[in-house]
């Protein structure tokens, strides 16, 4: 999500007059589009603001500066403390406040050309609070994309007792369906071949502007709209599985533009940790799910997060978590261990796990998927598949890289020439977890 957002800040920056700077050392605007999920993405964001407070008044000494701007989650949680904690920062624009960019690029701009701070919007004056806006366009610039995200909603209800989310990012709202399509046109005339719908919680998208639309009213309606344009593959990410409904499986099913992968998070595999963080679903209610995902699509691949350490947790819900892992076998998995966030429900709960444990018992998590994914991906050598060609190798500059619909990497001969091309190859060879491709039969289109 914020690559999209970054992507669409970037192009709404380029629509007032502005351009991209070669470094920051060079830039009169430095925008930091933060993330507040985990806690070291936090910390991070501090390590970065010292630096360009020393910058800042490195070149403030030459007689010259540069606005410093923070973006994101981090700056909707923390508002103007972030200032107060900060001075060199010029301004903080929560997510809500987007549609605020235009007039924040001006008063940037005001304050350059004049050595006096220009009139920032107000931050804290609550007849003035911004609402959540999409952006028209989230193509994120390059050489020659072929790949790019359309967020179709943003914020969760969900409030599962760990996470931050609905806090910075708001309740649910879900994005004009013409507006999506239309974004969706733009892209097929930039030759964009690959789509990926976004939301925090993807599959509750419900549009009740006009005419009711789910999630996979919507799903069905792009599906439609890709047809005959250069658009051949969609994804969505990421989905809750308490939302994941027989009709979108059915949707999936049925048109083959829908990659056969899927992130579905699950977290844990105790019923007792996934009641006290408040995912709303039952071990058995996920596993069943799977069952039907793949009854449905036999070839779908499965990507999941786990999160071990959650206060309560003893050595027998880590079991079940590890017994869920060998069930399902995700072909990979976000792995990560509980950091108390404030703010949160789970902030207050007893029973907190020690470090030594959390550790201990996230190296179990790993070294587990670590065996899944690399039997699952061995097993797939000697396929014939399908590979969207994305990039030159950043290890050698004679091959490229390609993804399978399954989001495997394949690396082969190529030059630049191909990238934005489909192809056809022999998974022949596995390097760590990138497939080396042979027998390359290009498509023209
Ligand atoms: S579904 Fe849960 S984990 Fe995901 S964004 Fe919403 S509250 Fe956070």
């Amino acid at each position: 999500m914020n690559i999209a957002e970054s992507a669409a800040l970037a192009l709404a920056a380029r629509e007032e007059g502005w351009e991209a700077a070669a470094d920051s050392f060079a830039a009169d605007l430095v925008l930091i589009n933060t993330c507040s999920v985990r806690r070291t993405a936090e910390t991070r964001l501090y390590g970065r603001l010292a630096h360009y407070a020393a910058e800042k008044k490195r070149r403030q000494a030459e007689g010259r500066s540069f606005a410093l701007v923070v973006a994101g989650c981090m700056a909707e949680r923390l508002g103007e403390e972030l200032k107060r904690e900060v001075p060199a920062v010029d301004y903080v624009m929560g997510t809500q406040a987007r549609s605020r960019f235009p007039l924040i690029l001006k008063a940037v701009e005001e304050t350059l050309q004049n050595g006096t701070p220009g009139v920032f919007p107000s931050l804290d004056k609550p007849d003035e609070k911004p609402v959540f806006s999409f952006s028209a366009s989230h193509l994120a610039e390059g050489p020659s994309p072929v790949r790019s995200f359309v967020p179709i909603m943003h914020g969760c209800n969900n409030f599962c007792s760990y996470c931050i989310v609905p806090y910075v990012r708001g309740r649910e709202i879900s994005r004009n369906p013409a507006l999506i399509l239309e974004e969706i046109r733009l892209l097929s005339e930039k030759g964009i071949r690959e789509i990926t719908l976004l939301g925090q919680n993807v599959n509750s998208y419900l549009s009740e502007g006009g005419e009711r639309l789910e999630f996979s009213d919507l799903l069905e309606l792009t599906a439609g709209a890709i047809e005959g344009t250069p658009i051949k593959r969609l994804r969505f990410l990421s989905s809750h599985p308490k939302d994941f409904s027989e009709k979108t499986i059915k949707v999936m099913a049925e048109h083959p533009c829908f990659c056969r992968h899927l992130h579905l998070p699950v977290q844990h595999g105790s019923d007792r940790i996934l009641a006290a963080m408040n995912r709303q679903y039952t071990r058995e209610a996920y596993l069943d799910l799977v069952k039907r995902l793949r009854a449905a699509m036999p070839d779908l691949s499965l990507s999941t997060d786990i999160l071990v350490g959650f206060p309560g947790e003893t050595g027998e819900d880590l079991e079940e978590t590890l017994a869920l892992m060998e069930e399902v076998k995700f072909v990979y998995a976000y792995t990560y261990h509980y950091n108390p966030r404030e703010g949160t429900r789970a902030y207050d709960f007893s029973g907190r796990v020690e470090e030594k444990i959390k550790r201990e018992r996230l190296s179990r998590v790993m070294a587990l998927q670590k065996i899944h994914t690399a039997s699952l991906l061995k097993k797939r050598i000697g396929r014939r598949e399908r590979v969207l060609i994305e990039e030159i190798s950043r290890k050698n500059a004679d091959e490229v890289l390609g993804r399978t619909e399954r989001d495997e990497m394949v690396v082969f001969p190529g030059n630049a020439s191909m990238i934005g091309s489909f192809a056809e190859l022999n998974l022949a060879a596995l390097r760590g977890n990138t497939f080396f491709g042979k027998d390359l039969c290009l498509e023209v289109s």
